[in-house]
């Protein structure tokens, strides 16, 4: 099946009432690992890569690999989204790769730091909405500055994306008001929240409490603009588990806290679609490559180990599915492609909008 554009699969998870990881990939084990375990349980997935995994995996690489996911499983409905474009040429560059979704965001200037104005966050959103949705393509916005409420800050960068030095309570959360008129001027499709999840291994000093972590702030925006699809970053839950196994076979890892998965699921209730989750593979991949080193010393194929990596991956992406909801749904997914959805932002379908708009002489 060819990629969907990412609106398609959250329409259909709005209807019925379920949630969707999208997993960040750099290579192609994880890719394979996501698949298998889509398969396993008819999910559909949203695979996403950052600027620095383009970079890393080099986009014709990437490419190609979504392309091979797509042939080797066809009933698997499958999204491949830029996370973080921090400037219109990045999510421009991405949809010329094959992107069928694309985040602007416009929450930071193009410098990925500092803190942007809102009409700047509006208007670069806009320019993005009417150039990817002339072709299908659909876009998440961002509105206040992903950070935590502990430390009132962004904690750690997502590879060199992430604001700089303190941030206000304004900007780490997200406000409703706002959140309305963001998207009556903008069209966006989707729209990530602050609502204190960071980026990261570290997001919380102890287990997150409701001041730190507010997910009543989704139900109010919700509630607003019930047609924009509300995704949350940083939503890894950082599993005690895995940071044990990877300090106990020569990690050194500092004690870390993520976001209860009862947090997550309270959250998808609340109207939450999207769930952003990287740090979880990351530690999953690191704990079962440390564990396979220190017990076959002797061992110096890389099949050996990436093919625990991938497993653990696979693993846990299953598991992230099933409590996020997503079982079964591969199969209810309509197939509309992104030349289908271009037809349909024209004809106003998604509202006034979310229309691409002509250029005025
Ligand atoms: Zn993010």
């Amino acid at each position: 099946m060819p990629l969907l554009p990412l609106r398609v699969l959250l329409d259909y998870a709005r209807e019925k009432q379920f949630g969707i990881a999208a997993f960040n990939v750099n290579n192609m084990e994880q890719i394979q690992a996501i698949l298998e375990a889509a398969n396993e349980i008819m999910a559909p997935v949203i695979i996403q890569a950052s600027r620095g995994a383009r970079k890393y995996t080099n986009d014709v690489f990437l490419r190609h690999l979504m392309l091979a996911a797509a042939e080797l499983y066809p009933n698997i409905p499958m999204v491949l989204h830029q996370d973080h474009g921090n400037s219109p040429e990045v999510c421009i560059s991405a949809i010329r790769q094959g992107f069928t979704s694309v985040m602007m965001d416009g929450s930071l200037e193009d410098d990925g730091k500092t803190p942007s104005s809102y009409e700047y966050n509006v208007a670069v959103t806009r320019y993005i909405v009417d150039v990817a949705h002339t072709v299908g393509v659909s876009v998440e916005g961002e509105l206040g500055t992903i950070g935590s409420l502990e430390h009132m800050a962004a904690g750690e960068q997502e590879e060199g994306h992430g604001a700089v030095g303190k941030l206000t309570l304004t900007q780490l959360l997200t406000d409703p008001d706002q959140a309305v008129d963001f998207v009556k001027r903008t069209g966006v499709d989707a729209l990530a929240v602050a609502i204190g999840t960071s980026h990261g291994a570290y997001k919380f000093s102890k287990q997150p409490t409701s001041d730190v972590l507010v997910i009543d702030r989704i139900l109010e925006i919700h509630k607003r603009i019930p047609d924009c699809h509300l995704v949350m970053h940083g939503s890894s839950s950082v599993p005690q588990d895995l940071l044990m196994t990877i300090n106990r076979h020569g990690g050194a890892l500092r004690q870390a806290w993520g976001v209860p998965i009862t947090e997550i699921q309270r959250a998808i209730r609340a109207g939450v679609r999207k769930i952003n989750v990287d740090t979880d593979n990351r530690l999953a991949m690191t704990a079962a490559i440390r564990t396979y080193f220190q017990e076959h010393p002797e061992e110096y194929d890389p099949r050996s180990y990436l093919q625990e990596a991938r497993n653990a991956i696979r693993r846990l992406c299953r598991e992230r599915m099933e409590q996020f909801g997503q079982t079964g749904h591969a199969v209810g997914i309509p197939r509309i492609t992104c030349e289908e959805m271009a037809k349909r932002y024209a004809n106003g379908v998604y509202g006034e909008n979310a229309k691409p708009q002509k250029i005025r002489g």
